[in-house]
């Protein structure tokens, strides 16, 4: 079994560092944020993640995975060095890459012996290269020379369900050059390879850029259904039986055909973003992509027009209910989440937010804590919607997929119903005395 490092214990790295445990590797997690190091320790997990905890405390108790945010103990120790910190965007939209190389860096200082080092962050296509660089370069600086190999195995998975994506792939994506690598990544993911999942090896830039078209992709046909819907608004048709209808041909598929507020969450944004700065630096641009984020910005001014519009354009002193605020259900993550977007907005316009989710309300305070006076915070759903003039339906969390739609009635001070995920019928919420708005029905 190898034996593995995992540098930056976000929500991939500590994912990835408890599912290789569960293969029957050997991992140690690093982060240099001691605060969640410490969290770790003492078996607490610093994000939401369904089923995360009961992986990391059976591989914790097995004595397979680690937690430290002593980086040179886990580079030395480990054959197989992944790298998963975070690479947000910058002010003019490229990918960051500061914390990708300063492990990089951190790697060189201390490697003693041959390494496999895993670009596993999203990154900008050609870091792979860089990364080998800033390694070659560090060690020319102490006058070392020692063999490493790097590889590029971008991660699939999404927040949520992380941990059946990780377990479960639908294709392994690893780009070397080094067949000693590739055998070494085979054996990492053994368990995998056993199951019959799709390997797809290539070379470093090739699966450098799988990542991004297929972010961008995705990114694409949500802003196309939305689109799609904002049409669909004009000429009186529903977007969600058009989705139901396309999303029956197999080449289209049902999956991210669902009209809503746009996207959000740490990857489609920034992977986007990046993307459209590599392609157009290199003169081969991806106008599409370029359109469909775009086009996610106006969906969400779109939203923000048709809850003021429910409001008679008169948000100033109305209590507005949001139902959800991370990007999605089934995670803490806030990270450009729709919510976050258009709560400080509606707060501009006057407006008092009475706000619930079930994980994301200790991130949301720190996010919007200029706007504390003006959001109230509720755990339970029926209580944030007490005197509330609107309800904002904007992450479909279950538990507000099946509301008591004549409890709401009764609570509310106004039954104004902006369903911003289309989770509810517009028939049924018209005869149970609602205004209802969706998006394109
Ligand atoms: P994150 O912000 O949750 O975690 C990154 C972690 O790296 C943080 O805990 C941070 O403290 C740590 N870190 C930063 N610099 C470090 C350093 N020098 N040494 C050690 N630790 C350091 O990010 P994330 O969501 O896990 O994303 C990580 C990467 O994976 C990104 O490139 C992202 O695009 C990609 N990715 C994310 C997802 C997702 O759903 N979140 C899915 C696929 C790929």
């Amino acid at each position: 079994m190898a034996k593995i490092a995992i540098a930056g214990t976000g929500y991939v790295g500590l994912i990835s560092g408890a599912c290789l445990a569960d293969f029957g590797h050997s991992v140690i997690c690093v982060d240099k944020n001691t605060e969640k190091i410490n969290l770790l320790k003492k078996g607490k997990t610093p994000i939401f993640e369904p089923g995360l905890e009961d992986i990391i405390e059976r591989t914790e108790k097995s004595g397979r995975l680690k937690f430290t945010s002593n980086l040179k103990t886990a580079i030395q120790e480990s054959e197989v060095i992944f790298i998963a910190v975070g690479t947000p965007t910058t002010e003019d939209g490229n990918a960051d890459l500061q914390a990708v190389e300063s492990v990089a860096r951190e790697i060189a200082k201390h490697i003693n012996s041959y390494k496999v080092i895993v670009d596993k962050s999203t990154v900008p296509i050609g870091t792979a290269r860089k990364v080998q660089s800033w390694i070659k370069d560090e060690l020319k600086k102490q006058n070392r020379s020692q063999d490493f190999a790097i590889v590029s195995n971008p991660e699939f998975l999404r927040e949520g369900s992380a941990i059946q994506d990780f377990t479960h792939p639908d294709r392994v994506v690893i780009g070397a050059e080094s067949k000693q690598a590739l055998s070494i990544m085979k054996e990492v993911y053994r368990a995998l390879y056993i199951n019959e999942t799709p390997y797809i090896e290539t070379d470093l830039e090739t699966a450098e850029t799988i990542k991004y078209a297929a972010n961008a992709f995705l990114a694409v046909k949500i802003s196309y259904i939305n689109e799609i819907a904002n049409l669909c608004e004009k000429v009186g048709a529903n977007v969600q039986t058009v989705a139901k209808a396309m999303g029956r041909d197999p080449r289209i598929g049902a999956k991210f055909l669902h009209a809503g507020p746009g996207f959000g969450g740490s990857c489609l944004p920034k992977d986007t973003m990046a993307l459209v700065n590599i392609a157009k630096k290199l003169g081969a641009p991806v106008k599409m992509v370029e359109t469909a984020i775009d086009t996610n910005e106006k969906q969400k001014e779109k939203m923000l027009e048709k809850i003021t519009r429910a409001l008679d354009y008169k948000a100033k002193g109305k209590t507005i209910c949001f139902l959800g605020l991370a990007f999605k259900p089934n995670t803490d993550d806030i990270r450009k989440s729709p919510a976050i977007k258009i709560i400080p907005e509606l707060i501009q316009e006057g407006a008092q937010i009475n706000a619930c989710d079930p994980q994301a309300i200790a991130n949301t305070k720190i996010e919007l804590k200029d706007y504390e006076k003006q959001i109230k915070y509720f755990d339970d759903e029926y209580e944030a919607m007490k005197n509330a003039d609107c309800i904002v339906l904007i992450t479909e969390w279950n538990r507000y997929r099946t509301l008591d739609i004549k409890k709401v009635n009764k609570i509310l001070r106004k039954t104004i119903f902006c369903d911003l995920r289309n989770v509810y019928s517009r028939e049924v919420m018209e005869n149970a005395g609602f205004t209802y708005i969706g998006v394109g029905t």
